[in-house]
């Protein structure tokens, strides 16, 4: 057995598709320090510079006072403590979705909320592009599995008007988290309502950035009672965890019913402190978005007339795609020497090998000069 995991481990390495870490002995941010060198980091998710920022960790420092490290339960036991509750009203409030529950990771929400809403005779319709985590949850569910190709509307009415599924769901990433490209929202919904079905949005990259920092709801100003909506909180919130929002009884039935909620532990009520804390930042600091989009545009800018291939979209993140793993390995490998940090992203997580350039309000100038630099000399 372990002869033939390791003929398959070689095999991955020849194919440049192994994957390995890197030990960073820094906190998160745009520079870190990986074995006693400092990088210019340009692959975190940290987008409006919050990791690591004196007042989130103020607030999990009085929280660990106050609450300790631990929850000592699952939320249905006895682990549901204040900051916890608090964090769902104010989450719910925020969206404009009537209520709100919180679940300890992203992919945890993803299983537990797809699995809770579907099953056998049931179907789900799920763009191509969808996170890995959305995937594993609509398999999980056994209802019918349906993908249809990226963003294409037309594709997805066939299919819904084929279907004779009891219960319909669609489920998106709202921003897509190789890609960095929308998903139509607004035709979405029209969609869901025309069909009779729910519309799932995995907001991870949008919570924070789009709509002003409320996400991808406001940018596109839905409002429905068809909405489940998925904010992951260890992007731009820069903390850990996830919450859903939804209609009061979606919450409810989701309270009852997803198992990812139900059997696990409540996550520290630190974390949904320093939660809280992140969620003042993003309301109120409208600088950090604005230096977050004016990086952005600063790197569009000084790629222009490369013969890079950029996206047509402005989000934060900003792949570069390429012909083989082999360039994508050779091309961050070579950024890597150059003390900057970018990752190369390859199948089977996307089906075309790049690298996956994010940018974050905490870059400065200077930084995202100096990626450009050294692009522009490897090109
Ligand atoms: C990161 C991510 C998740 C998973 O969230 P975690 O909190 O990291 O588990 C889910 N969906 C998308 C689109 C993501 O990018």
């Amino acid at each position: 057995m372990l002869d033939a995991l390791a003929a398959e481990l070689t095999e991955l390495e020849s194919k440049h598709l192994l994957r390995r870490r890197r030990t960073v002995e820094s906190a998160q941010g745009v520079r870190v320090r990986v074995a006693g060198r400092e990088l210019r980091n340009f692959c975190g998710n940290d987008y409006l510079g919050l990791a690591n920022d004196a007042g989130l960790k103020a607030a999990a420092s009085a929280a660990i006072a106050e609450y300790g490290v631990g929850s000592g339960s699952s939320h249905l036991v006895c682990g549901h403590q204040a900051p916890h509750e608090l964090l769902e009203q104010r989450f719910a409030g925020m969206v404009g979705l009537p209520a709100a529950l919180g679940f300890a990771t992203g992919y945890m929400a993803n299983l537990g909320v797809i699995t809770a809403l579907v099953g056998r005779g049931d179907a789900v319709f799920a763009d191509r592009l969808n996170h890995a985590s959305l995937n594993d949850a609509c398999l999980l569910s056994r209802a019918d599995f349906v993908r249809f190709n990226h963003n294409d509307l037309d594709g997805l009415a066939r299919q819904l008007a084929a279907s004779t599924a009891r219960r319909k769901l669609i489920a998106v990433d709202a921003v897509y988290s190789m890609d960095g490209d929308l998903a139509p929202l607004q035709a979405l919904l029209a969609l869901a309502e025309r069909f009779d079905a729910w519309l799932y949005l995995d907001d991870a990259h949008g919570f924070g950035v789009l709509g002003e920092g409320k996400g991808s709801l406001a940018h596109w100003q839905l409002d429905s009672p068809r909405l489940i909506y998925l904010a992951t909180l260890g992007k731009a919130a820069g903390t850990a965890g996830a919450l859903v929002a939804a209609e009061r009884t979606v919450i409810d039935w989701l309270l009852n019913k997803a198992r990812t909620a139900i059997y696990t532990t409540a996550a520290p009520a630190a974390v949904a402190a320093a939660t809280l804390a992140s969620l003042d930042a993003i309301e109120r600091d409208g600088w950090r978005r604005d230096c977050l989009f004016a990086r952005i545009a600063q790197l569009r800018e000084g790629l222009a007339s490369s013969r890079y291939r950029l996206p047509a979209w402005s989000t934060p993140i900003q792949p570069i795609e390429l012909e083989t793993s082999q360039q994508a390995l050779a091309l961050a490998e070579a950024l890597w020497q150059r003390g900057i940090w970018v990752a190369a992203i390859r199948p089977p997580t996307v089906p075309t090998p790049r690298l996956r350039i994010t940018l974050s309000a905490a870059h400065s100038e200077a930084d995202v000069a100096a990626l450009v630099a050294a692009l522009h000399e490897l090109e």
